[in-house]
């Protein structure tokens, strides 16, 4: 279908797939040029630039196979592609995200939602491509448990892939006067996490920087977020654990439940004791603490 002149058309794209295929599926779905991505719940919905039909389907067809080759659960039976005009793109587009409460201390919102009212920590978002609009569940783990922690946040803190630079953001306003680093590999997220730090009004108090590990500053954290996934948390693990102080902590999210044996024991093998597991849907945070020596 071709666009038309007279009315701009966008493209939903709709997969069904499981929680561990999400990421590689977005990550595809991103590279085929999609303008946003969402969950809603055990879906994956893209939007794209009107386009032609049948070639935007050949092209997911083609990324859900490859997700299914590197041995990924993903059904390409589930595809669904929905064209819409573009005066129901906000419609579609803002549907997915409403403000997200955590506790009655925080709210998380887009910059055309209405301010919580006070004392409620107002904390807005723009979507973009960067993860952490904080509607996905291993995101508002970590949050629940800075809010749980909120009179003993320390001064200085890591986020590891921080996304859209929600956790640092949060840390910066639930402990006014600290400083947090976040890192990201992605430019894209560093720079939408710049843009909100603004936009909150902490630019000053976060400090985002392109890079893994190596991009934080030689020295070392009481408390570290790295809302990352399995494989990534196990191969940052020595590093991690050289920026972490004796008796600090690190909170280990975006880990599936079904992973829980397998990570516990990999933080115990690097000396970390985990101290509370707490968990949302199919996602688990672990809370681990380094101990004295
Ligand atoms: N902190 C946000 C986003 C988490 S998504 C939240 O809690 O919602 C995970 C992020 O980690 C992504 O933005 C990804 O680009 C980043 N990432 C992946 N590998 C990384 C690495 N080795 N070092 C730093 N960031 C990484």
């Amino acid at each position: 279908m071709k666009a038309s002149k007279s009315k701009r058309y966008f493209w939903a794209v709709t997969v069904t797939c499981l929680p561990e295929s999400r990421e590689a599926l977005s990550y595809w779905l991103f590279s085929l040029g999609a303008l946003g991505c969402e969950e809603v719940e055990n879906r994956i919905i893209a939007y794209f630039e009107d386009q032609d039909e049948h070639a935007l389907h050949q092209a997911v067809i083609r990324g859900v196979h490859r997700i299914r080759e590197s041995g990924l659960p993903v059904d390409p039976q589930s595809i669904d592609l929905h064209r819409f005009p573009e005066e129901n793109w906000m419609e579609n587009w803002k549907r997915y995200f409403r403000p997200v409460r955590i506790g009655d201390v925080l709210c998380i919102r887009p910059p055309w939602h209405r301010a919580a009212s006070p004392p409620m920590l107002d904390i807005m978002i723009e979507p973009k491509q960067a993860f952490g609009t904080g509607t996905h569940a291993t995101t508002q783990l970590v949050l629940q448990a800075m809010v749980e922690r909120r009179d003993r946040l320390p001064e200085q803190a890591l986020d590891v892939g921080t996304g859209s630079g929600i956790l640092a953001i949060a840390h910066a306003k639930l402990r006014p006067g600290s400083r947090v680093v976040g890192i990201d590999i992605d430019p894209v997220a560093v720079e939408n996490a710049r843009e909100n730090a603004r936009l909150n009004g902490v630019a000053a108090a976060c400090d985002f920087r392109v890079g893994s590990i190596e991009a934080a500053d030689e020295r070392t954290y009481r408390l570290i977020y790295a809302n990352l996934e399995k494989n990534i948390i196990s191969r940052l693990m020595e590093a991690l654990l050289q920026r972490l102080q004796p008796a600090g902590e690190i909170l280990f999210s975006g880990i599936l439940a079904r992973e829980r044996a397998e990570l516990e024991k990999l933080l115990v093998q690097h000396g970390l004791r985990v101290t509370r597991v707490r968990q949302q849907d199919d996602w688990l945070l672990m809370e681990t603490e380094k101990p004295h020596v």
